[in-house]
């Protein structure tokens, strides 16, 4: 491997290994924090092909950093490989579990880790064959659905010497994306109280259950006050266990999104009050437990540009009929809406617009599109924000299945478990790779990238949004005892 054009070949000739491994992770689904034969699977790949391998990133046991080569530039490709609950699915076109109950990769993240991870392995072998200086990292990033494994990994340090991150998410069309997401913070509002015969006594009790549904009250009045991308949704997780029994214990699980850290800093303090005037109404105790959270995206433009100039070069995916088959009969099961919606949210320029007329007939899209989400904030939250705060980073979304078919769902996980998503996943490894080989070649790519950063940054320093004495979740892992 010299060129470019080698590298994209390589990733051509050399799909099997990756294609296994995207189906091995789809085939054990598990979910946040309990990745154990997904982590191991990917890490025991990368040791064999020369990366040096460490684990336990952030105080989880299932995060690892693979690094290969030495020196400036350090290039890292993000991967996750959790599953979602209960979406266990067959790859077929009508909803049956492979396990009742069973979690399943609804959000294709089996194709997420494996296309950097081939993408890592490809550039680590042309920087050796031509004997070039710089490091490339693959992160095994966990619990990217609970939104907080990159920002525990993050706490630890482990993407600050980046020069510049690559990431790829599955969907139903190829784009790279200029666009934001909201940060988010996870925090359970746990309620004590005094208990008592509900009917024979219930002066003598302090529920628990009552201060959880004041604060909610509190909370939907506060909405009316919020700007607008502030979202404030709960459950209520406990809430006591018989009627006539005053509850004096209940919990209430919220989930807190605001774009930027002052918003959401404003927004936690706020919420707080209520809680503490629940409890305040009630003579009833809170205690807050923070379990996570994640920032907004900054997505850097010059990196998306430069993604969509090798997506060019490397072409459209092209799908088989029986591709495009399955994907019109998986895309029956749902609402004619969710495609409807897809293509209105494609918004090119006149001389783009012809991309979009190829396949707004179309079941499956494999055409790519530059990037149309530009000063567009998602209400949606992932980690990934965190590191786009510390380095320059890249996003690049791929069709892994039918525009009809909606992420977090049965349809879904069918898709990223058949070739469609082999398909969308390798056109996403070839994408990043040949980025990467621009950004190792060239560093007029990196300082460009950079000076974007410094200044959407302004000289603010990156601030973890997780509370220093906040640590994840303990699961002992039975892969590596
Ligand atoms: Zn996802």
């Amino acid at each position: 491997m010299k060129t470019k054009e080698d590298i994209i070949q390589w990733l051509y000739q050399n799909e099997e290994p990756y294609i296994k491994m995207a189906d091995y992770i789809w085939e054990n689904p598990e979910p946040a924090y309990r990745e154990f034969k997904s982590s191991k699977y990917q890490a025991d790949y990368l040791q064999k092909a020369g990366f040096k391998v460490k684990w336990d990133i952030g105080g989880i046991n299932t995060a690892f950093v693979a690094e290969w080569g030495t020196g400036k530039p350090i290039i890292g490709f993000l991967g996750e490989f959790d599953a979602l609950a209960s979406l266990s699915q067959k790859v077929q076109t009508t909803p049956e579990p492979v396990v009742e109950g069973a979690p399943g990769h609804g959000c294709g993240h089996n194709l997420l880790g494996t296309a950097g991870l081939a993408a890592a392995v490809a550039i680590r072998y042309w920087l050796e064959e031509n004997g070039m200086n710089g490091t490339v990292r693959y992160y095994g990033c966990p619990a990217e659905e609970v939104l907080a494994g990159k920002t525990f990994m993050a706490r630890d340090g482990v993407f600050d010497d980046l020069d510049a991150a690559l990431n790829f998410h599955p969907g139903s069309m190829n784009s790279v994306s200029k666009g934001s997401m909201v940060g988010l913070s996870d925090i359970k509002f746990r309620f004590h109280g005094r208990t008592a015969h509900a009917g024979g006594a219930p002066h003598l009790g302090r529920s628990a259950l009552d201060a959880v549904e004041l604060m909610n009250v509190g909370v939907n009045y506060l909405r009316e006050h919020v700007t607008k991308y502030v979202r404030m949704h709960y459950t209520i997780t406990h809430g006591g266990d018989l009627p006539n029994v005053v509850p004096a214990e209940a919990e209430v699980w919220y989930f807190l999104r605001a774009h930027k850290p002052e918003e959401m800093e404003e927004l936690i303090t706020r919420v707080r009050k209520i809680a503490e005037g629940a409890a305040l109404m009630t003579e009833t105790r809170v205690e807050e437990v923070f379990q996570g959270a994640c920032s907004y995206v900054l997505s850097n433009h010059y990196l998306a540009d430069l993604q969509y100039e090798n997506m060019k070069l490397i072409g459209p995916i092209q799908f088989t009929d029986a591709e495009m088959k399955f994907a019109r009969q998986l895309s029956d099961q749902y609402p004619k809406e969710y495609f409807t919606r897809a293509v209105e949210s494609v918004k090119l320029d006149a001389t783009d617009q012809h991309l979009l007329d190829e396949v707004k007939d179309k079941p499956l899209w494999g055409v790519n599109f530059p990037a149309f989400d530009q000063d567009r904030v998602d209400t949606g939250s992932t980690d990934v924000g965190d590191v786009s705060l510390i380095t320059p980073l890249a996003v690049v979304f791929t069709s892994c299945g039918p525009v009809a078919v909606p992420g977090h769902n049965w349809g879904y996980t069918a898709a990223v478990g058949s070739s469609m998503g082999h398909k969308g996943m390798m056109h996403a490894a070839r994408i990043m790779a040949a980025t990467a080989y621009d950004l190792f070649t060239d560093p007029i790519h990196i300082q460009k990238a950079r000076k974007e950063f410094m200044a959407a940054r302004n000289g603010k320093p990156y601030k973890n949004p997780i509370p220093d004495s906040v640590q994840p979740p303990k699961y002992s892992n039975p892969e590596r005892s």
